[in-house]
Protein backbone atom coordinates (compact mmCIF):
# COMPACT_ATOMS: atom_id res chain seq x y z
CA UNK A 1 0.00 0.00 0.00
CA UNK A 2 2.93 2.04 0.59
CA UNK A 3 5.58 1.74 -2.07
CA UNK A 4 6.27 5.00 -2.49
CA UNK A 5 9.63 5.16 -0.03
CA UNK A 6 9.05 7.77 2.06
CA UNK A 7 7.41 6.42 5.08
CA UNK A 8 4.42 8.29 4.10
CA UNK A 9 1.09 6.44 4.77
CA UNK A 10 -1.82 6.44 2.52
CA UNK A 11 -5.72 6.46 4.36
CA UNK A 12 -6.70 3.32 5.15
CA UNK A 13 -9.76 2.56 7.01
CA UNK A 14 -9.16 -0.71 8.18
CA UNK A 15 -9.57 -1.12 11.52
CA UNK A 16 -5.96 -0.88 14.07
CA UNK A 17 -5.72 -4.50 14.59
CA UNK A 18 -5.81 -5.13 10.85
CA UNK A 19 -3.26 -2.31 10.08
CA UNK A 20 -0.76 -2.66 12.91
CA UNK A 21 -0.06 -6.22 11.03
CA UNK A 22 -0.48 -5.27 7.75
CA UNK A 23 0.22 -1.84 6.73
CA UNK A 24 3.48 -0.43 5.57
CA UNK A 25 4.26 -4.33 4.86
CA UNK A 26 3.29 -5.87 1.51
CA UNK A 27 4.80 -9.14 0.35
CA UNK A 28 7.59 -8.69 -1.82
CA UNK A 29 6.74 -8.60 -5.08
CA UNK A 30 10.04 -10.49 -6.67
CA UNK A 31 10.02 -13.47 -3.87
CA UNK A 32 6.40 -13.32 -2.40
CA UNK A 33 8.50 -12.94 1.21
CA UNK A 34 5.73 -11.90 3.47
CA UNK A 35 8.44 -10.21 6.04
CA UNK A 36 9.81 -6.84 5.54
CA UNK A 37 13.57 -8.52 4.64
CA UNK A 38 16.33 -6.97 7.03
CA UNK A 39 17.78 -5.05 4.79
CA UNK A 40 21.57 -4.88 6.10
CA UNK A 41 22.85 -2.23 3.51
CA UNK A 42 24.45 1.04 3.55
CA UNK A 43 25.10 1.98 -0.13
CA UNK A 44 22.61 1.70 -3.62
CA UNK A 45 23.28 1.00 -7.00
CA UNK A 46 22.73 4.26 -9.23
CA UNK A 47 21.65 3.56 -12.77
CA UNK A 48 23.25 6.86 -13.71
CA UNK A 49 24.80 9.74 -11.84
CA UNK A 50 21.88 10.61 -9.46
CA UNK A 51 19.27 8.24 -10.95
CA UNK A 52 18.08 5.89 -7.76
CA UNK A 53 15.46 3.74 -7.52
CA UNK A 54 14.50 5.68 -4.17
CA UNK A 55 17.80 4.83 -2.25
CA UNK A 56 21.06 6.64 -2.00
CA UNK A 57 22.61 5.81 1.43
CA UNK A 58 20.80 3.96 4.67
CA UNK A 59 21.23 7.24 6.80
CA UNK A 60 18.82 9.21 4.40
CA UNK A 61 16.45 5.89 3.70
CA UNK A 62 16.43 2.33 4.09
CA UNK A 63 13.87 0.15 2.90
CA UNK A 64 13.44 -2.07 6.33
CA UNK A 65 13.09 2.08 8.08
CA UNK A 66 11.00 2.75 5.04
CA UNK A 67 8.27 -0.29 6.18
CA UNK A 68 8.64 0.93 9.47
CA UNK A 69 8.00 4.65 8.99
CA UNK A 70 5.01 3.50 6.80
CA UNK A 71 3.63 1.54 9.77
CA UNK A 72 3.70 3.55 12.39
CA UNK A 73 2.05 6.52 10.40
CA UNK A 74 -0.61 4.44 9.97
CA UNK A 75 -1.45 3.42 13.36
CA UNK A 76 -1.19 7.14 14.95
CA UNK A 77 -3.52 7.90 11.75
CA UNK A 78 -0.89 10.09 10.27
CA UNK A 79 0.39 10.76 6.98
CA UNK A 80 4.24 10.86 8.02
CA UNK A 81 5.83 8.98 9.93
CA UNK A 82 9.87 9.40 10.19
CA UNK A 83 11.82 6.59 12.92
CA UNK A 84 15.20 7.74 14.83
CA UNK A 85 17.55 5.94 16.82
CA UNK A 86 16.03 6.32 20.43
CA UNK A 87 13.12 8.49 21.45
CA UNK A 88 15.89 10.93 22.73
CA UNK A 89 16.57 11.80 19.31
CA UNK A 90 13.12 12.34 18.04
CA UNK A 91 12.68 14.73 20.70
CA UNK A 92 16.13 16.25 19.88
CA UNK A 93 14.59 16.37 16.39
CA UNK A 94 11.48 18.59 17.36
CA UNK A 95 13.88 20.63 19.43
CA UNK A 96 16.06 21.47 16.53
CA UNK A 97 12.88 23.61 14.48
CA UNK A 98 13.79 25.80 17.24
CA UNK A 99 16.19 29.26 16.92
CA UNK A 100 17.94 31.18 20.01
CA UNK A 101 15.92 33.09 21.69
CA UNK A 102 13.13 30.38 21.34
CA UNK A 103 10.53 29.80 24.02
CA UNK A 104 9.10 26.17 25.10
CA UNK A 105 6.17 25.77 27.55
CA UNK A 106 6.16 22.07 29.14
CA UNK A 107 4.86 19.70 31.74
CA UNK A 108 6.40 19.60 35.38
CA UNK A 109 6.92 16.15 35.59
CA UNK A 110 7.92 15.41 32.04
CA UNK A 111 10.30 12.32 31.31
CA UNK A 112 13.72 12.88 33.44
CA UNK A 113 15.29 12.27 30.07
CA UNK A 114 13.39 15.18 28.19
CA UNK A 115 13.36 17.46 31.74
CA UNK A 116 17.68 16.83 31.18
CA UNK A 117 17.95 17.39 27.28
CA UNK A 118 15.60 20.56 27.96
CA UNK A 119 17.94 21.77 31.01
CA UNK A 120 21.55 20.64 30.43
CA UNK A 121 21.93 20.83 26.33
CA UNK A 122 18.94 23.33 24.62
CA UNK A 123 19.14 26.11 27.49
CA UNK A 124 22.80 26.43 26.64
CA UNK A 125 21.61 27.11 22.71
CA UNK A 126 19.52 30.24 24.45
CA UNK A 127 16.08 28.23 24.30
CA UNK A 128 14.04 28.49 27.52
CA UNK A 129 11.85 26.67 28.98
CA UNK A 130 8.86 26.72 31.22
CA UNK A 131 7.67 24.22 33.63
CA UNK A 132 3.71 23.93 34.54
CA UNK A 133 1.35 21.54 35.68
CA UNK A 134 0.02 20.44 32.70
CA UNK A 135 -3.50 19.72 34.20
CA UNK A 136 -4.04 22.73 34.27
CA UNK A 137 -5.06 24.25 31.35
CA UNK A 138 -5.22 28.14 32.44
CA UNK A 139 -1.51 26.92 34.36
CA UNK A 140 -0.57 26.47 30.24
CA UNK A 141 -2.40 29.37 28.95
CA UNK A 142 -0.42 32.10 31.44
CA UNK A 143 3.36 30.19 30.56
CA UNK A 144 2.52 31.02 27.07
CA UNK A 145 5.13 33.96 25.88
CA UNK A 146 5.42 36.18 22.64
CA UNK A 147 8.30 33.68 21.65
CA UNK A 148 6.75 30.61 22.57
CA UNK A 149 7.06 28.76 19.60
CA UNK A 150 6.41 25.13 21.11
CA UNK A 151 4.23 22.88 23.26
CA UNK A 152 5.55 19.81 24.62
CA UNK A 153 3.48 17.49 27.13
CA UNK A 154 3.15 13.76 28.04
CA UNK A 155 -0.25 12.21 28.74
CA UNK A 156 -0.82 10.34 31.02
CA UNK A 157 2.26 11.70 32.87
CA UNK A 158 5.43 9.53 34.45
CA UNK A 159 4.86 8.29 37.39
CA UNK A 160 2.22 9.64 38.35
CA UNK A 161 -0.18 9.34 35.50
CA UNK A 162 -1.60 12.71 35.40
CA UNK A 163 -3.89 13.00 32.45
CA UNK A 164 -3.12 16.20 30.09
CA UNK A 165 -6.76 17.46 28.02
CA UNK A 166 -4.48 17.24 24.73
CA UNK A 167 -7.82 18.81 22.58
CA UNK A 168 -7.64 21.91 25.27
CA UNK A 169 -3.83 21.79 24.99
CA UNK A 170 -3.46 21.72 21.44
CA UNK A 171 -6.08 25.16 20.52
CA UNK A 172 -4.43 27.61 23.24
CA UNK A 173 -0.95 26.00 21.55
CA UNK A 174 -2.65 27.53 18.27
CA UNK A 175 -3.90 30.35 19.51
CA UNK A 176 -0.30 31.30 20.08
CA UNK A 177 0.60 30.12 17.02
CA UNK A 178 3.21 27.47 18.14
CA UNK A 179 3.29 23.78 17.51
CA UNK A 180 1.75 20.97 19.70
CA UNK A 181 3.85 17.83 19.79
CA UNK A 182 2.89 14.82 22.80
CA UNK A 183 4.89 12.55 23.94
CA UNK A 184 2.49 9.32 23.12
CA UNK A 185 5.29 6.46 24.41
CA UNK A 186 2.63 6.13 27.37
CA UNK A 187 -0.07 6.05 25.47
CA UNK A 188 0.46 4.32 22.39
CA UNK A 189 -1.75 5.11 19.32
CA UNK A 190 -3.77 2.01 20.22
CA UNK A 191 -5.04 3.86 23.33
CA UNK A 192 -4.81 7.59 22.28
CA UNK A 193 -4.52 9.27 18.46
CA UNK A 194 -3.09 12.76 19.65
CA UNK A 195 -3.05 13.97 15.63
CA UNK A 196 -6.84 13.23 15.66
CA UNK A 197 -7.24 15.82 19.17
CA UNK A 198 -5.24 18.16 17.03
CA UNK A 199 -1.40 17.98 17.93
CA UNK A 200 0.77 18.93 15.31
CA UNK A 201 3.24 16.54 16.10
CA UNK A 202 3.32 12.75 17.88
CA UNK A 203 6.65 11.37 19.74
CA UNK A 204 7.36 7.91 20.48
CA UNK A 205 9.93 5.99 22.49
CA UNK A 206 9.57 2.91 20.69
CA UNK A 207 11.87 1.35 23.45
CA UNK A 208 8.78 0.97 25.11
CA UNK A 209 5.06 -0.70 23.93
CA UNK A 210 5.57 -0.08 20.33
CA UNK A 211 8.87 -2.33 20.39
CA UNK A 212 7.22 -4.11 23.53
CA UNK A 213 9.93 -6.92 24.35
CA UNK A 214 12.26 -4.76 26.17
CA UNK A 215 14.80 -6.10 22.84
CA UNK A 216 15.46 -2.38 21.03
CA UNK A 217 16.21 1.51 21.86
CA UNK A 218 13.97 3.36 18.83
CA UNK A 219 12.49 6.46 18.30
CA UNK A 220 9.70 8.19 16.00
CA UNK A 221 7.69 11.15 14.90
CA UNK A 222 4.35 11.31 13.11
CA UNK A 223 2.71 14.02 11.56
CA UNK A 224 0.19 15.48 9.00
CA UNK A 225 2.47 18.47 8.15
CA UNK A 226 4.53 17.77 4.73
CA UNK A 227 6.70 20.46 5.49
CA UNK A 228 7.41 19.66 8.99
CA UNK A 229 8.11 15.94 8.17
CA UNK A 230 10.30 17.20 5.45
CA UNK A 231 12.04 18.65 8.21
CA UNK A 232 12.01 15.87 10.06
CA UNK A 233 14.04 14.01 7.18
CA UNK A 234 16.19 16.75 6.75
CA UNK A 235 17.48 15.97 10.23
CA UNK A 236 17.08 12.77 10.19
CA UNK A 237 20.21 12.87 7.31
CA UNK A 238 22.06 15.45 8.54
CA UNK A 239 22.46 14.43 12.46
CA UNK A 240 21.72 11.29 11.65
CA UNK A 241 20.64 9.54 14.82
CA UNK A 242 18.42 6.56 12.84
CA UNK A 243 17.82 3.20 13.53
CA UNK A 244 19.22 0.30 11.86
CA UNK A 245 17.50 -1.92 9.93
CA UNK A 246 17.57 -4.48 12.09
CA UNK A 247 16.12 -2.82 14.93
CA UNK A 248 13.63 -1.24 12.30
CA UNK A 249 12.31 -4.94 11.81
CA UNK A 250 12.41 -5.97 15.59
CA UNK A 251 9.69 -2.91 16.20
CA UNK A 252 7.93 -3.90 12.95
CA UNK A 253 7.75 -7.53 14.96
CA UNK A 254 6.73 -5.37 17.95
CA UNK A 255 3.68 -3.81 16.10
CA UNK A 256 1.74 -6.47 14.67
CA UNK A 257 0.58 -7.45 18.12
CA UNK A 258 0.31 -3.95 19.55
CA UNK A 259 -3.87 -4.46 19.94
CA UNK A 260 -3.50 -7.93 21.74
CA UNK A 261 -0.40 -7.26 23.84
CA UNK A 262 -2.22 -3.74 24.85
CA UNK A 263 -5.33 -5.17 25.91
CA UNK A 264 -3.80 -7.54 28.34
CA UNK A 265 -1.28 -5.10 29.50
CA UNK A 266 -4.75 -2.97 30.62
CA UNK A 267 -7.01 -5.64 32.08
CA UNK A 268 -4.23 -6.56 34.39
CA UNK A 269 -3.04 -2.97 35.36
CA UNK A 270 -7.12 -2.82 36.34
CA UNK A 271 -6.96 -5.58 38.48
CA UNK A 272 -4.01 -4.80 39.76
CA UNK A 273 -5.06 -1.30 40.73
CA UNK A 274 -8.08 -2.09 42.42
CA UNK A 275 -6.35 -4.85 43.96
CA UNK A 276 -4.19 -2.17 45.38
CA UNK A 277 -6.73 0.47 46.33
CA UNK A 278 -8.19 -2.00 48.53
CA UNK A 279 -4.67 -2.76 50.33
CA UNK A 280 -4.59 -1.54 54.01
CA UNK A 281 -0.59 -0.83 53.75
CA UNK A 282 -1.00 0.85 50.55
CA UNK A 283 -2.03 4.85 51.14
CA UNK A 284 -3.15 6.08 47.66
CA UNK A 285 -3.12 4.43 43.65
CA UNK A 286 -2.32 6.53 40.52
CA UNK A 287 -4.29 4.60 37.80
CA UNK A 288 -6.75 6.82 35.36
CA UNK A 289 -8.78 3.92 35.00
CA UNK A 290 -10.06 4.59 38.73
CA UNK A 291 -12.99 6.67 39.25
CA UNK A 292 -10.52 7.57 42.05
CA UNK A 293 -8.01 9.44 39.82
CA UNK A 294 -8.68 13.32 39.16
CA UNK A 295 -8.09 12.80 35.25
CA UNK A 296 -10.02 9.52 35.02
CA UNK A 297 -13.23 11.71 33.02
CA UNK A 298 -10.72 13.12 30.94
CA UNK A 299 -9.09 10.10 30.42
CA UNK A 300 -12.02 7.96 29.47
CA UNK A 301 -12.80 10.63 26.48
CA UNK A 302 -9.46 10.79 25.07
CA UNK A 303 -8.20 7.03 25.49
CA UNK A 304 -9.56 3.71 24.72
CA UNK A 305 -8.54 2.19 27.47
CA UNK A 306 -5.94 3.24 30.60
CA UNK A 307 -2.72 1.80 29.82
CA UNK A 308 -0.35 -0.58 31.38
CA UNK A 309 1.14 2.04 34.02
CA UNK A 310 0.42 1.76 37.78
CA UNK A 311 2.25 4.20 40.26
CA UNK A 312 1.23 3.81 44.23
CA UNK A 313 2.48 5.07 47.60
CA UNK A 314 2.99 2.37 51.02
CA UNK A 315 2.29 3.47 54.03
CA UNK A 316 6.19 2.68 54.67
CA UNK A 317 9.41 4.64 54.49
CA UNK A 318 11.96 4.97 51.74
CA UNK A 319 13.84 1.66 52.71
CA UNK A 320 10.99 -0.27 53.29
CA UNK A 321 9.33 0.60 49.83
CA UNK A 322 12.38 -0.66 48.88
CA UNK A 323 12.37 -3.84 50.11
CA UNK A 324 9.20 -4.32 48.62
CA UNK A 325 10.38 -3.67 45.17
CA UNK A 326 13.36 -6.16 46.05
CA UNK A 327 11.16 -8.57 47.31
CA UNK A 328 9.08 -9.53 44.15
CA UNK A 329 9.75 -12.82 41.66
CA UNK A 330 7.56 -11.92 39.02
CA UNK A 331 7.95 -8.74 38.54
CA UNK A 332 11.71 -7.28 37.78
CA UNK A 333 13.05 -4.47 39.65
CA UNK A 334 14.36 -2.43 36.66
CA UNK A 335 14.04 0.66 35.13
CA UNK A 336 11.96 1.23 31.81
CA UNK A 337 8.83 -0.19 30.77
CA UNK A 338 6.39 -1.74 27.93
CA UNK A 339 7.84 -4.21 27.91
CA UNK A 340 5.46 -8.23 27.73
CA UNK A 341 7.20 -8.63 31.40
CA UNK A 342 6.16 -6.87 34.31
CA UNK A 343 8.83 -4.36 35.85
CA UNK A 344 8.73 -2.46 39.33
CA UNK A 345 10.60 0.43 40.48
CA UNK A 346 10.78 2.63 43.23
CA UNK A 347 11.07 6.59 41.37
CA UNK A 348 13.05 8.09 44.63
CA UNK A 349 16.22 6.24 44.43
CA UNK A 350 16.13 5.20 40.74
CA UNK A 351 14.22 7.15 37.72
CA UNK A 352 13.33 9.95 39.28
CA UNK A 353 16.67 10.35 41.70
CA UNK A 354 18.08 13.57 39.90
CA UNK A 355 15.04 15.71 41.44
CA UNK A 356 15.95 17.29 44.79
CA UNK A 357 13.91 15.48 47.25
CA UNK A 358 12.33 18.91 48.45
CA UNK A 359 11.03 19.60 44.84
CA UNK A 360 10.38 15.70 44.41
CA UNK A 361 8.01 15.69 47.22
CA UNK A 362 6.40 19.16 46.66
CA UNK A 363 5.61 17.34 43.04
CA UNK A 364 4.19 14.69 44.47
CA UNK A 365 6.61 11.57 44.50
CA UNK A 366 7.04 10.29 47.99
CA UNK A 367 9.35 8.47 49.19
CA UNK A 368 7.28 5.46 49.29
CA UNK A 369 6.16 5.84 46.13
CA UNK A 370 6.54 2.26 43.74
CA UNK A 371 5.53 2.11 39.81
CA UNK A 372 4.77 -0.64 37.82
CA UNK A 373 5.04 -1.63 34.29
CA UNK A 374 2.23 -4.16 34.22
CA UNK A 375 3.58 -6.75 32.21
CA UNK A 376 1.32 -9.63 30.09
CA UNK A 377 1.85 -12.27 32.72
CA UNK A 378 -1.46 -13.93 34.25
CA UNK A 379 -2.75 -11.83 36.71
CA UNK A 380 -2.96 -13.76 39.32
CA UNK A 381 0.43 -14.40 39.44
CA UNK A 382 1.52 -10.66 39.43
CA UNK A 383 -1.00 -9.72 41.80
CA UNK A 384 0.27 -12.95 44.33
CA UNK A 385 3.79 -11.73 43.79
CA UNK A 386 2.38 -7.97 44.93
CA UNK A 387 1.08 -9.40 47.91
CA UNK A 388 4.01 -11.78 49.11
CA UNK A 389 6.45 -8.79 48.52
CA UNK A 390 4.58 -6.75 50.56
CA UNK A 391 3.65 -8.80 53.58
CA UNK A 392 6.90 -9.81 53.96
CA UNK A 393 8.47 -5.85 53.76
CA UNK A 394 5.60 -4.69 55.96
CA UNK A 395 5.23 -7.12 59.03
C1 LIG B 1 11.71 6.22 27.59
C2 LIG B 1 11.02 7.48 27.28
C3 LIG B 1 11.59 8.45 26.46
C4 LIG B 1 13.00 8.32 25.90
O1 LIG B 1 13.09 7.28 24.98
P1 LIG B 1 14.42 6.43 24.72
O2 LIG B 1 14.01 5.45 23.68
O3 LIG B 1 14.82 5.81 26.03
O4 LIG B 1 15.46 7.39 24.24
C5 LIG B 1 10.87 9.59 26.19
N1 LIG B 1 9.64 9.79 26.70
C6 LIG B 1 9.05 8.88 27.50
C7 LIG B 1 7.68 9.14 28.02
C8 LIG B 1 9.70 7.70 27.82
O5 LIG B 1 9.12 6.80 28.62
Amino acid sequence: MTDEHDGSSEPDDRRIETRSIHAGQDPDEETGALMTPIHANSTYEQDAPGEHRGYEYSRTGNPTRTDLEANLASLENAEYGRAFASGMASINTVLNLLEAGDHVVTGNDVYGGTHRIFTQVYEDYDLEFSFVDMTDLEAIESAFQENTELLWLETPTNPLLSIVDIEGAAEIAHEHDALCAIDNTFATPYLQRPLDLGADIVSHSLTKYLGGHSDIVGGALLTNDEELDEEFGFYQNAVGATPGPFESFLVLRGTKTLPVRMDRHCENAQAIAEWLEDHPDVDRVYYPGLESHPGHEIAAEQMDDFGGMVSFELDATMEEAGEVVSNTEVFTLAESLGGVESLIEQPAPMTHAAIPREERIEAGLEDSLIRASVGIEHVDDLIADLEQAIDAALE
